[in-house]
């Protein structure tokens, strides 16, 4: 990973990281409005043609914009629309998708281009890995959650009736192009969510960036543009550097999963969509803060230092009643199980991952102690 800042004209500066996966290196730029600008995007579209996918949430905000960039540079572009919702991250989707780049004859020099959060992102990526076996893809991420986490990694795919993300591939895009213009029509939850995996990659990986998060909180909250930048922007390192490490999930990238043995458990148990996954693993690394504490890894001040984050970025901080029964079953079928044990990701101390299975007696006061 490599950083470099410069200012422009107009006093925001634009953030320019590198992923570093050999011949699959990528840049993200991070800076406020981004997509106002001619060049960036279509230096990342090689050919002649471009192909957008957005959904009729996004679409109407900065589809547009998005489109006279490229035909303003002599681009052909094709919009595909999809309905908004994770719900829609299906194979019907996708088909959708192929249907019109067919019809349209889009080629193999086509980029394809992904407009909006981490449904679409998800899915165009995949389009983008399978049409014709592989095309050009360029993200550009709108919501705090795919900019941090999503549109990092290269994971794409969509959801089968019987599991989430259970379709899928990984398939590095050209270029990420994070403008924080556009959180500026993102909902406050939605803003809240992404937040948690914000916190979440300092309380793994970064002490020092916990206390910034810390300090900044109440900008991040109302959406100052410099401090979003900043924690896009280290949130982005920190993602990368895992996944150079790890590319394909051999090890080292389920510390990712921080707070998200419980947070599963709770999408899961209240059913998908009755909170959004950022909560529910802003809620589950309190627990998995409580748990770290009742091991001695760390210290109450800290846990309750945590604790008092992830209610100021306005995530909730007490767990659903699910019933100790069901929690357990929950987390017995998370996928970071293996050999019938749980693995969960704790932290020793703050700003440091460690994977182990626990005791189930402090498991159940953790339980106790962080539900309803
Ligand atoms: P999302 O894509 O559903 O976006 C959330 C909502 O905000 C949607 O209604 C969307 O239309 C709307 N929206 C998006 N940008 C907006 C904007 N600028 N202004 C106003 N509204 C806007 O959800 P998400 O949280 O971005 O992403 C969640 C998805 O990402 C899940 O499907 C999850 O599986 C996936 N994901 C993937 C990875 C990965 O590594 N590939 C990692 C984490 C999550
Ligand atoms: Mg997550």
């Amino acid at each position: 990973i490599s950083a470099e800042s410069t200012m422009t004209a107009s006093t925001h500066s634009t953030i320019a990281l590198q992923v570093d996966l050999g011949e699959r290196s990528y840049p993200i730029t991070i800076g406020y409005g981004l997509l106002s600008n001619p060049e960036l995007l279509t230096r990342h579209v090689a050919g002649k043609r471009a192909a957008i996918v957005t959904n009729d949430k996004v679409g109407p905000l900065y589809l547009a914009q998005v489109q006279k960039l490229l035909e303003d540079a002599g681009k052909q572009v094709t919009a595909i629309v999809l309905p908004d919702g994770e719900e829609e991250k299906t194979w019907n989707s996708l088909m959708k998708v192929f249907d019109v780049l067919l019809a349209e004859k889009c080629d193999r020099k086509t980029t394809m281009i992904a407009l909006g959060g981490g449904v679409i992102g998800d899915l165009t990526g995949f389009a983008a890995a399978s049409y014709m076996r592989g095309v050009p893809f360029v993200q550009i991420p709108t919501t705090l959650l795919s900019q941090v986490d999503s549109s990092v990694g290269g994971k794409t795919g969509i959801n089968h009736p019987l599991g989430k993300n259970m379709i899928g591939a990984f398939y590095q895009p050209q270029a990420v192009i994070a403008d924080t213009a556009t959180l500026h029509t993102l909902p406050a939850r939605e803003l809240s969510a992404g937040l948690a995996e914000v916190i979440k990659h300092g309380a793994i990986i970064d002490a020092p960036f916990f206390d910034w998060i810390e300090a900044n909180i109440d900008k991040l909250v109302a959406k100052d543009n410099a401090a979003l930048a900043y924690s896009i922007q280290r949130s982005c390192e920190i993602k990368a550097e895992v996944v150079r490490q790890d590319e394909r999930e051999g090890g080292l990238r389920a510390i990712l999963n921080f707070g998200h043995t419980f947070g599963h458990a709770i999408e899961s148990g209240l059913g998908y969509g009755e909170w959004l996954h950022g909560e529910a693993v802003g809620c589950g690394m309190v627990m998995a803060a409580d748990l770290s504490q009742r091991l001695g890894f760390i210290d109450i001040a800290t846990k309750d230092r945590l604790t008092a984050l992830i209610n100021a970025a306005g995530l909730p901080v007490v767990a659903p009643n699910l019933g100790t029964q069901r929690w357990l079953e929950l987390m017995e079928v998370d996928k970071k199980n293996e050999g019938g044990q749980i693995k969960f990701i704790l932290i020793k101390p703050l700003g440091q991952p460690l994977i182990t299975s626990v005791p189930q007696d402090i498991l159940l006061q953790t339980l106790a102690a962080c539900t309803e």
